[in-house]
């Protein structure tokens, strides 16, 4: 069928693939460009971005002059910027995570990643496994390769993997992947426990399943001891599928990442890479690169744990002294978020409705249903404490008690 540019068509006549109907869209992003467009103030929890003062912008600045010149603007390596290869494993020799050089490749950012994932392992009908409630980010990924969702439920331990087999007996097949978020989940803030790791990596060795293993906010612990990673606790384990960013350790606007995969898998990493941008932009990944070079990232990311256990701690005590017992909030010992639930008499709002009414009271989040790929949690809701000062915070919880006073007014 040949396109009419001169005459407005309907997307119903338009020779759309299959897939254009899985492409759900965010509603994480969604709200990005609302918050945007509002002209009064309105204090954000909503998303999951660093806190502005959490960004070394003279550094990169000062980087960005040494960088900037013709090798950075020309075509690069698809696997990545030899520079930021070696700088990258070398940082991450001293970490729970280690990796090799064979094994990463360059991502712009943490969802091509899970596009890549997706895209090398999913066919049109498999199962996934997710997290419920999820990054419902990653699961649009899954869904726009034709994945079928089983939401699997979490509590304090995280993914709550003794209740997968039976979930996945009801469906008569075996997943092909199984979606984690093993630190700091977003949305819930909550951590995949040690026997859990094991019990994972064994029932995804039993299904032959994939596990994409998304981990943004692992450097950022807190509170508490650092857990081995799921590379670390299966070194070398071909069925592990790992999705990095630097978008919450440095900026999201540099769209840098990195999978570390089974060498074995990474030709056909670059293959797919391939086939949807070359390379990843070469001035992030020099301005990375150098900062890791200079040796900043170490005393970069103690000052982000120290402010975000103060701006976590502050969030809770502000939460328990404006709302006590009418919400139940996660402690995350990393990370952005927490996960408030209503309780009582305030479970009866809708958080859907109640983030209208928020936000014309002047403050931001975003909904339970909206991290949850069959809209469960209209009782809950996700705030991100990194990016908000605990004095704005207060500001903003009491707002959100106003919000909650007039819906259940209503
Ligand atoms: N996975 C998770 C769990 C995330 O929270 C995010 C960012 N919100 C991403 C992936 C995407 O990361 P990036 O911005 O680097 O694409």
């Amino acid at each position: 069928m040949t396109v009419d540019h001169f005459s407005t068509r309907s997307q119903a006549t338009l020779p759309l693939a299959d897939r254009a109907s899985d492409l759900v869209g965010s509603v994480i992003d969604s709200s990005t460009s609302l918050l945007a467009s509002q002209t009064h103030d309105i204090v954000r929890f909503a998303m999951g971005s660093p806190a502005d003062e959490a960004v070394p912008l003279e550094e990169f600045q000062d980087i960005a002059a040494q960088v900037l010149n013709h090798s950075s603007m020309t075509y690069g390596a698809t696997e990545g910027e030899p520079v930021l290869l070696k700088a990258l494993v070398d940082y991450l020799a001293g970490t729970s995570d280690p990796t090799s050089e064979e094994r990463v490749t360059i991502t712009a950012g943490g969802m091509q990643g899970l596009d890549l994932a997706c895209k090398i392992f999913i066919n049109p009908g498999d199962l996934v496994i997710v997290e419920s409630p999820t990054y419902t980010n990653g699961s649009a990924t899954a869904l726009s390769y034709g994945a079928e969702l089983i939401e699997a439920p979490t509590d304090q331990d995280g993914l709550i993997v003794e209740a997968l087999p039976e979930l996945v007996a009801a469906t008569g097949r075996k997943p092909k992947a199984i979606y984690t978020i093993p630190n700091f989940q977003n949305p819930a803030g909550v951590t995949l426990s040690l026997a859990r790791r094991h019990q994972l990596l064994e029932l995804a060795h039993e299904w032959n399943s994939v596990i994409i293993d998304d981990d943004p906010y692992g450097l950022l612990r807190f509170e508490g001891d650092d857990l081995p990673s799921l590379q670390a606790l299966s070194p070398g384990d071909p069925l592990l599928f790992s999705v990095r960013t630097f978008s919450k350790i440095l900026a999201p606007g540099l769209r840098v990442g990195w999978v570390d995969t089974d060498p074995a898998l990474r030709q056909l990493v670059i293959n797919a890479k391939q086939a949807m941008d070359t390379c990843t932009n070469l001035p992030g990944q020099h301005i990375v690169a150098e900062f890791i070079r200079r040796g900043g990232l170490d005393n970069h990311l103690a000052g982000l744990r120290v402010e975000y256990k103060r701006r976590k701690d502050a969030l809770r005590e502000t939460l328990r002294r404006h709302l006590g017992d009418r919400v139940s909030a996660t402690d995350p010992e990393g990370g952005f978020f927490l996960w408030l639930t209503l309780q009582g008499e305030d479970a009866r709002i809708s958080t859907r409705k109640l983030f209208e009414t928020a936000l014309a009271e002047g403050v931001a989040f975003i909904p339970g249903p909206a991290l949850s790929p069959s809209g469960k949690f209209d009782d809950a809701l996700r705030l991100c404490f990194a990016s908000t000062t605990p004095e704005r915070a207060e500001e903003g919880i009491i707002r959100l008690r106003r919000a909650m006073d007039r819906e259940l007014a209503a």
